[in-house]
């Protein structure tokens, strides 16, 4: 398969894991086509938005028969480099990042936390659903095993220090959970997910825009 990936869009790009989910659960219940229409039903992504990402990945629905789920799923396994382990590690082990390393991504696909970060000494060398807990001092020796992100469940107040330790040492992706807005050198992607901001938008949306 050969598509110029540089050419998908960013926001198209966003959407792959959802659609690679959504093909894996009816490719394992023996669907071998499925329509932009049922797709959209089933992951509430308007049909010409999935017609449109889908011509991206060279994938033409016919009319009448809809897509083929084999192609899309190895379209989505080169490109997700699912049939490779992505490590990452996680540092601040804490409420959340305990929840992270109890559940740590294995059902959906082949990403995983190896090792995970904390400065709390009570913390340090306890083994959390099989993941060891380091000191933070340690981390650009640990993660010379081939890892690029890290999740960040630390307190705001200490999370912009250790995005510049964690980059410092060779990060070049990072999943902020903290409401910090933090400042990465140019060549490290940073994704925010600020839950309570996530909750009071669904809250506002829910007061305002009534469906
Ligand atoms: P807990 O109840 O275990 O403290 P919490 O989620 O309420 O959890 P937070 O204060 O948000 O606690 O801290 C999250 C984790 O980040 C804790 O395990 C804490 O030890 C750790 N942490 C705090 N400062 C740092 C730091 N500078 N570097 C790495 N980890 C840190």
């Amino acid at each position: 398969m050969d598509i110029d990936q540089t050419k998908i869009p960013q926001a198209t790009a966003k959407r792959l894991p959802l659609y690679h989910r959504f093909l894996e659960s009816l490719y394992a219940s023996g669907k071998h086509r499925v329509s932009s229409s049922e797709l959209s039903e089933a992951i509430k992504v308007d049909s010409a938005t999935i017609r449109r990402d889908f011509s991206y990945f060279g994938a033409l629905g016919k009319k009448g028969y809809g897509y083929n789920v084999n192609y899309l799923l190895s379209f989505f396994r080169d490109t997700l480099d699912h049939d490779e382990l992505t490590k990452v590690a996680l540092v601040g082990v804490g409420n959340l990042g305990t929840a992270f390393l109890n559940y740590n991504f294995t059902k959906s696909n082949n990403t995983k936390i190896v090792m995970a970060f904390d400065v709390d000494e009570n913390k340090i060398g306890e083994v959390i659903s099989d993941v060891p807990v380091y000191h933070l001092d340690q981390f650009k020796e640990k993660i010379s095993q081939g890892i690029e992100a890290a999740i960040l469940t630390v307190p705001s107040n200490a999370a912009q220090s250790i995005a510049d330790q964690i980059c410092d040492a060779g990060i070049k992706g990072i999943l902020n959970f903290t409401p910090a807005r933090l400042s990465v050198p140019d060549d490290v992607r940073i994704h925010h997910i600020d839950l309570s901001v996530e909750l009071q938008s669904l809250i506002y949306f829910l007061r305002h825009y009534p469906l």
